[in-house]
């Protein structure tokens, strides 16, 4: 934590400052005596050349390096892991408080990935995910969203993947949690990946399973974020039995708000479909699937479900997952599916939270 003179007051539910997580124009807030120039400074490092070590600080004075060297960032690393020849890269950060969340940066030829977590647990319950089975512990900060993305870009610097780029060049709130249920600092975060940060805004993607007003709140911010839609299921009684959320918001509602951001934004949303053995990979569902991804003209990303301790679902074969596809494209939607990355890490979709032994297993600090 922070130094007592580096803290200020704030109306978070969590009781604890530090450069992240303060907004970047308060700043100057934990710096008093600092002069205005140096702030900018600060802020500077903070949010367009991240260091892992404020010593790495140059132009910042000694002593003002050694007060940040305690509370530079929000959370603990306590675990580094990668997968894929070292283009898939995991952390585990520990907050102060207790929980622990993950990120994964996935490197390409032209851009890194880096899927981040908007809460500390997820409260919806989805049945195929390890982070929904898991239960809820709490809504991240807006600061410790987007410092999981200094960190893992500052990391990348230190660090450079092969044949990948040397920064993250895409976000996609796609880790543990349901960003839409965490509006608010969700919102802010975005506001600093894109209006401090300086990301672009059509390079960050918001995942949701059907949070309806937060779809349509989101469909009015003043940015072109992308959004991606969790269906798995295109009629509603499959889908309540899969995603519990489905009973509050049912399939026409979550359709209606998906066309209302595309009509809004001129973005179109794209459709996530975790394929799970004799459950959503039939022939049925692809023929009530296809006719909502053309009326939303969305893209169907089709996800071979990651094994999860605690479901029975298995995994859709290989051969199910191209016809699933191929039916898809030969009803006139556009779709692909999606490639694994990770999953020896357990870095993979709904595998964030996995212990290998089957429990949580990351409340070591309890
Ligand atoms: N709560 C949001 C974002 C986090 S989940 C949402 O649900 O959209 C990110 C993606 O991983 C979602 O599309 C989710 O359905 C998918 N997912 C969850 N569990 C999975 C699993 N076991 N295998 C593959 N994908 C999974
Ligand atoms: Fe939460 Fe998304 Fe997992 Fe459902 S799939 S439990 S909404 S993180």
């Amino acid at each position: 934590l922070m130094p007592t003179e580096l803290r200020i007051v704030s109306d978070d539910p969590v009781d604890r400052d530090g450069p992240y997580l303060v907004a970047p124009e308060d700043l100057g807030q934990l710096l008093p005596d600092e002069p205005e120039f140096r702030v900018d400074q600060l802020r500077e490092w903070l949010y367009r050349k991240p260091v892992t070590d404020p010593e790495g600080m140059v132009n910042l004075p000694q002593a003002l390096r050694e007060r940040l060297s305690d509370g530079l960032w929000p959370f603990e690393v306590e675990q580094v892991q990668e997968a894929d020849g070292g283009r898939t890269r995991k952390w585990l950060f520990r907050l102060p408080d207790g929980p622990a969340i993950e990120a994964v940066l996935m490197g390409y030829k032209t851009r890194t990935t880096l899927c981040i977590s908007s809460q500390a647990g997820c409260a919806l319950g989805c049945t195929f995910c390890a982070t929904g089975q898991f239960g809820f512990e709490r809504n991240l900060l807006a600061g410790e969203i987007v410092a999981q993305v200094q960190w893992a870009e500052a990391s990348l610097r230190n660090q450079p993947m092969p044949n990948s780029p040397d920064h993250v060049t895409n976000i996609v709130y796609m880790g543990m949690g349901e960003p839409l249920a965490n509006y608010r600092q969700v919102r802010e975060s975005l506001r600093r990946l894109i209006e401090v940060k300086g990301m672009g805004a059509r390079r960050i993607t918001v995942s949701t399973v059907g949070v309806v007003p937060g779809m349509r709140k989101l469909a009015d911010e003043p940015w072109q974020v992308g959004l991606a839609v969790s269906l798995h299921a295109a009629e509603d009684e499959l889908r309540s039995s899969l995603i519990p959320l489905n009973d509050r918001h049912p399939l026409a509602e979550v359709e209606a708000a998906a066309q209302y951001f595309f009509d809004t934004t001129g973005r179109r949303v794209s459709i996530e479909w975790t394929l799970m053995d004799a459950v959503n990979d039939t022939d049925e569902q692809a023929d009530l699937l296809a006719p909502i991804a053309r009326r939303l003209d969305a893209h169907v990303n089709l996800i071979p479900m990651n094994p999860t301790p605690l479901t029975e679902d298995r995994p859709s074969s290989d051969d199910q997952v191209e016809s699933f596809k191929d039916r898809l494209l030969a009803l006139g939607a556009n779709a692909t599916v999606r490639t694994i990355r990770g999953q020896a890490i357990d870095g993979a979709c709904g595998q964030l939270r996995a212990a290998p032994d089957g429990r949580p297993g990351l409340t070591s600090k309890r």
